[in-house]
């Protein structure tokens, strides 16, 4: 008697909820953080105001609680200045007693 099959397309106006979530990526994966002057300040008790004048933060070791340790002034790494930047020609990092070309992961 009566076959449905005549339909508007009145259904074009749904389907974009959530899909536009997808858009932050890892952006900051390119960038390098670099850890500079400490600033911590060890005449906080008596009032004043002294660093150690520790230039930039190197790792007490490769790893673990170690890696976040000053080697230098023995800080803690939060202490020393944030620097992000874009990876330049500057191989100043210490490297790790490991081969390079580890993690090679594209
Ligand atoms: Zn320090």
């Amino acid at each position: 008697m009566g076959p449905q099959q005549d339909r508007p397309t009145a259904n074009a106006n749904g389907g974009a909820s959530g899909a536009a979530e997808a858009t932050r990526k890892e952006q900051e994966s390119k960038a390098v953080v670099r850890y500079m002057q400490c600033q911590r300040n060890h005449a906080a008790r008596t009032g004043g105001h002294a660093v150690d004048g520790c230039r930039e933060f190197m790792a007490s070791g490769p790893e673990g609680a170690a890696a976040l340790v000053c080697a230098a002034c023995e800080c803690h790494r939060s202490f020393h200045r944030r620097v992000v930047g874009e990876a330049s020609a500057d191989c100043d990092f210490p490297a790790p007693p490991t081969p390079p070309a580890a993690g090679d992961r594209r």
